[in-house]
């Protein structure tokens, strides 16, 4: 049976490696139908910060990763914070001091190694031999237990039968392996996940990094879906192009063999570039639901409707929905002098007054009747229709990109998308 666990500690960050590494436990759980356990591991008090378990457990849910057993839910190998866990450790502490495998010195508790090469079979990097060659402690002279002893007394209480985390911690299993060998327990298998690297490859991502945190991602409304379908890909992939995937294809592919060894290197552009793609391929209601919850504007709510409707497309991030937006609910919207200049090329006045013309002339102002009219005034006039879209776009926006053009007049309407022409026309005269 496949018991698992990601075992965090509450340090105040909730990171996207740790993110991805619960991921891993997670996906490895469900593809195989075992139990994914959150533990978490507080037993360095002093740097508890208050507040940052619950910022883990919302990450988690936020990227759907529920937890079978540990806080909040319960489970039959509890309690799932080492800080009430003292006196197993004390149960523990005391089979090691009945085969002598532990002395004490300055106050403090060591672990005798046995200098013997251990190995550690680990599933990613095949089987690593490593020989610990110094005692090393397991309680400090205050009481308190280390992490390597509370971190292998809770993998063997809790009947762990993998142990999926990140590869610096690779260094640390020969002490853990000699650990479960003492307290006469079998080593569970391994599998150390490959670092993620900085964009640029230089050095490990850190906690300061921008992109870091997984609540700075929730914060800016990014599509939890895509971010955890992003994670998915830094260590593993399904062997083919494929790169958005729905995620229980990926509990059907993931697998610990298949994680590849080599470091993963985090692109911010590729994230961005998923987002986008969740958020296009959305159910509509969804990305209505979505972007209602977001925006606080007084306004007749088929009309937001309408005007979400055509941006599904074109939005890349709710982060930019309201700036992508504004324009349809404020008639002072901003007309950037530089942008005016930018589109001296298109000469914009005639082909504002020639649009104003045929417009004024359509009866029905839909998106049809719009294309049409476009394509012949630009025959007509001997221009690219792109010199009437640009003009226009940009007297009725302010701005050189957002939805579809010929969906957002109708949307806008005859009679704004006329008058905001003629306001651009008297704001620049000469
Ligand atoms: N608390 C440790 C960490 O956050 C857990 C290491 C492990 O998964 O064994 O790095």
């Amino acid at each position: 049976m496949v018991r698992v666990r990601f075992a965090p500690s509450p340090t105040g960050f909730f990171h996207i490696g740790g993110a991805r590494t619960a991921l891993f436990n997670w996906l490895y759980a469900r593809h195989t139908g075992g139990t994914f356990v959150l533990r978490i591991e507080d037993t360095d008090r002093e740097r508890h910060i208050p507040g940052a378990t619950e910022v883990i457990f919302d990450s988690l849910r936020w990227l759907g990763l529920d937890w079978d057993e540990g806080p909040e839910v319960g489970g039959d190998y509890g309690p799932y914070f080492q800080s009430q866990r003292d006196t197993i450790y004390q149960e523990y502490l005391e089979i090691l001091r009945k085969s002598d495998k532990v002395y004490e010195q300055e106050g403090a508790i060591f672990f005798r190694v046995s200098h013997e090469p251990q190995l550690i079979d680990d599933l990613i990097h095949g089987p690593v031999y490593r020989a610990e060659e110094k005692d090393f402690v397991i309680f400090r002279s205050n009481g308190t237990p280390t992490f390597h002893f509370v971190n292998v007394v809770d993998d063997a209480a809790m009947q762990i039968s993998h142990v999926i985390r990140g590869a610096d911690h690779l260094s640390n299993s020969s002490k853990h392996v000699e650990l479960f060998k003492a307290l006469g327990v079998p080593p569970p298998k391994f599998a150390h996940i490959p670092l993620i690297l900085k964009t640029n490859g230089a050095g490990k991502m850190s906690k300061r990094e921008t992109g870091a945190l997984v609540e700075d991602y929730h914060k800016q409304h990014f599509i939890p879906e895509a971010l955890r379908n992003y994670l998915c890909l830094l260590g593993w992939s399904p062997k083919d192009d494929r790169e958005i995937m729905p995620i229980e294809e990926v509990v059907r592919l993931f697998d610990l063999p298949e994680i590849n060894k080599t470091n993963a290197r985090f692109d911010e552009r590729k994230l961005a570039y998923m987002n986008a793609e969740y958020i296009k391929n959305m159910p509509l209601e969804e990305f209505l639901r979505r972007g209602k919850e977001l925006f606080d504007v007084r306004a007749d709510e088929a009309y937001i409707d309408q005007v979400l409707t055509i941006c599904q497309e074109k939005l890349r991030s709710f982060t930019e929905l309201g700036h992508f937006v504004e324009y349809f609910f404020d008639e002072n919207f901003e007309r950037p002098q530089s942008e005016w200049e930018k589109l001296a090329k298109f000469n914009p006045r005639p082909r504002l007054e020639e649009f104003l013309g045929a417009a004024d002339a359509l009866t029905a102002f839909n998106e049809t009747n719009l294309e049409q009219m476009i394509h012949d005034l630009s025959e007509q006039h001997g221009v690219k229709t792109g010199d009437y879209i640009h003009t226009v776009r940009y007297a009725v926006s302010g701005r050189g990109v957002g939805p579809s053009f010929y969906r957002m007049l109708p949307v806008l309407g005859k009679e704004r998308v006329l008058s905001r022409i003629h306001r651009t026309l008297e704001i620049f005269q000469s």
